[in-house]
């Protein structure tokens, strides 16, 4: 592959860790969990979408755009990541919230919501849950025309086939370090939702022959749904690069079984996992992706999974900013 064909902004001064959760695997007894921290990424709070915007924001740069526009649910780590991004850049960013869960805009709440405003976002159009979001994008960027500007539509979680160029990116930087580390990998355990993320991973995985299975763990959507659109966004990525040979159906793995009643809707195994993660290794997730999906990894690997000995890389996605509005989810007993 030959990612530098492909403009790319930096926001994040080199590689990602990658280091042991001893505690974890020892608790656990068997496979060998590892971490990679993609939550240490650039971006104001960091997490996986800063990969994204690498891509997205430089062909936003080239097109002359002055506006960045994307949407995301309430609490979005996405908008919070696009939004710094334009800040960094001096663009401007409008963005459109889907009330997912009805009522759950609150102006004066914390987390993402207080950055959004921190970081002095230009417009925020909430609107209710099954809104169609690409349009709605589409007529702010008409009303930007209108007054002789010109903003740049990023599609949900940036995951479109260039932004998804940002975890094939993430894909060889795991390579190289896992040969530099002397760890051979043997599976990788990632968060999937908007998708690009997921299909990114496998795009380059397969596009290096790597031959390291990935399981996304859902957030949101049934197994067969989501793995459909992992297939087909993970298809799109392998035509950019130009890589010919399709990814075989069986290396689209997803697991729907952590995602409680809904998304962001919390579940006890997602708390048990940031209470765990947070207690035996200091590590911070968050309640609606990398909670559910360390849920996944944890139960996974206690029902025997993956076989003892083996290396299991879990990829932290961030979201930890969101932490502060969800205190009673994540503290709950369980
Ligand atoms: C967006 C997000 C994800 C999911 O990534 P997708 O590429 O949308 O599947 C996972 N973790 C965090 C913290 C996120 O913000």
């Amino acid at each position: 592959m030959h990612l530098s064909r492909f403009p790319r902004r930096r926001y994040t001064a080199g590689p990602t860790p990658i280091h042991a959760l001893p505690n974890l695997t020892k608790d656990i007894g068997g496979a060998n969990l590892f971490i990679k921290r993609d939550d240490l990424l650039g971006g104001a709070g960091g997490g996986n979408k800063t990969r994204k915007l690498e891509f997205l924001v430089a062909d936003a740069l080239a097109q002359g755009a002055d506006t960045l526009i994307t949407c995301g649910a309430v609490q979005s780590n996405h908008c919070r990541l696009t939004l710094s991004a334009a800040c960094t850049e001096g663009l401007k960013c409008q963005l459109v919230l889907e009330e997912r869960v009805a009522k759950s805009y609150d102006e004066d709440a914390s987390g993402n919501n207080f950055l959004y405003r921190l970081m002095g976002v230009e417009k925020i159009n909430v609107v209710p849950g099954g809104t169609d979001l690409g349009a709605a994008m589409v007529e702010t960027a008409a009303a930007l025309a209108a007054q002789g500007r010109k903003g740049y539509i990023i599609p949900g979680g940036g995951s479109n086939s260039l932004g998804a160029l940002g975890y094939v990116a993430c894909a060889e930087e795991m390579l190289a370090q896992s040969f530099e580390m002397g760890l051979r990998i043997d599976h990788v355990v990632v968060a999937s939702g908007s998708g690009g993320t997921h299909a990114g991973i496998l795009a380059g995985i397969h596009g290096n022959n790597a031959q390291i299975p990935v399981t996304g763990v859902s957030v949101r959507h049934p197994q067969a749904r989501q793995e459909a659109s992992i297939a087909a966004l993970a298809a799109s990525v392998c035509d950019r690069l130009g890589i010919a040979a399709p990814i075989p159906a069986g290396e689209v793995r997803v697991a729907d079984a952590y995602v409680g009643e809904g998304y962001s809707l919390p579940t006890d195994s997602m708390a048990e996992a940031v209470q765990t993660f947070a207690r035996r290794e200091g590590i911070l997730l968050d309640p609606v992706y990398t909670g559910k999906a360390a849920a996944g990894l944890l139960d996974l690997a206690r029902t025997g999974h993956f076989a003892a000995g083996e290396n299991v890389l879990f990829v932290h996605t961030g979201g930890a900013p969101s932490l502060y509005h969800y205190r009673a989810d994540v503290l709950r007993s369980v």
